[in-house]
């Protein structure tokens, strides 16, 4: 079996202007021009799209976008859709990330809808799943990612899963500063790849890669990516000043 390539995805939220994105994979793409070894993407407000990805022209940093609604047309003013990231030059697109759950209500069903159009665009998605703090605590955890991967992986054959990428972000490790530890990601990225396993059979649920997120820094990176089932991660915060990210990605190694 071949070894997954790790890949490492800078989520910057709604943090940047158009000038300090520019500055941010400036020198990022500086800083890593010779990693090569892994994976790396920048998920970059919707509107900075254009110039970044031509600003990382022929590097080898991806793009990627925060969201999209789920219908293809129509009269939504201020979505964005699927269709729309044809012939953009974007890789991947995050489904399910837990603000969108938390904030504006995206259930399975719309996360769903999410993965279904991304798929149909040959795009990427970043499929995120993760559990509250609370639901950890009343021992849920596994329930309620069992429950988020059924609904959200509802329909995808085994071929179209065997090309995701799954992010577990654990909603209380998230902007809080909390990092679970390389023992609970192990444990949860194992059953996981069993849950991947038992749906999709051996073979594609080894081929899936499994990102981290939650409060990545450069000083925890490395235990986390040298942890057997975690594939990469998906980085907020660290991800906003080119150093960090570039060290986060160095750890990957
Ligand atoms: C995220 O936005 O997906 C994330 C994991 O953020 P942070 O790294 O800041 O916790």
């Amino acid at each position: 079996m071949a070894a997954r390539r790790k890949f490492i995805a800078g989520n910057w939220k709604m943090y940047t202007t158009l000038s300090e994105a520019l500055e941010l994979v400036t020198e990022l793409k500086r800083l890593v021009s010779m990693a090569r070894q892994v994976d790396i993407a920048v998920v970059p407000p919707a509107l900075f799209v254009e110039p970044v990805s031509r600003r990382l022209m022929d590097s080898n940093i991806g793009v990627g976008v925060q969201n999209i609604y789920s219908s293809d047309f129509g009269a939504f003013t201020g979505e964005l859709s699927a269709r729309m990231l044809s012939g953009m030059n974007i890789g991947y697109c995050l489904a399910g990330h837990s603000e969108r759950r938390q904030f504006f209500g995206d259930t399975d069903e719309v996360v769903n809808a999410k993965v279904k159009a991304i798929f149909a665009q040959n795009v990427t998605p970043i499929f995120c799943i993760g559990e509250t703090l609370e639901e950890r605590k009343s021992d849920r955890t596994f329930s309620v990612l069992s429950q988020q991967l059924t609904g959200g992986l509802a329909d995808i054959d085994a071929e179209q899963a065997g090309g995701i990428v799954l992010a577990y972000e654990p909603v209380w490790a998230i902007g809080t500063g909390l990092t679970a530890s390389a023992e609970q990601v192990e444990e949860v990225h194992t059953w996981l790849r069993g849950w991947l396993g038992e749906n999709y059979g051996k073979e594609v649920a080894e081929r899936i890669r499994i990102q981290y997120g939650g409060s990545v820094k450069p000083e925890n990176a490395a235990e986390l990516l040298h942890t057997p089932n975690v594939d990469g991660a998906l980085v907020g915060g660290a991800s906003l000043k080119a150093d960090s990210f570039a060290r986060i990605v160095k750890a990957g190694f």
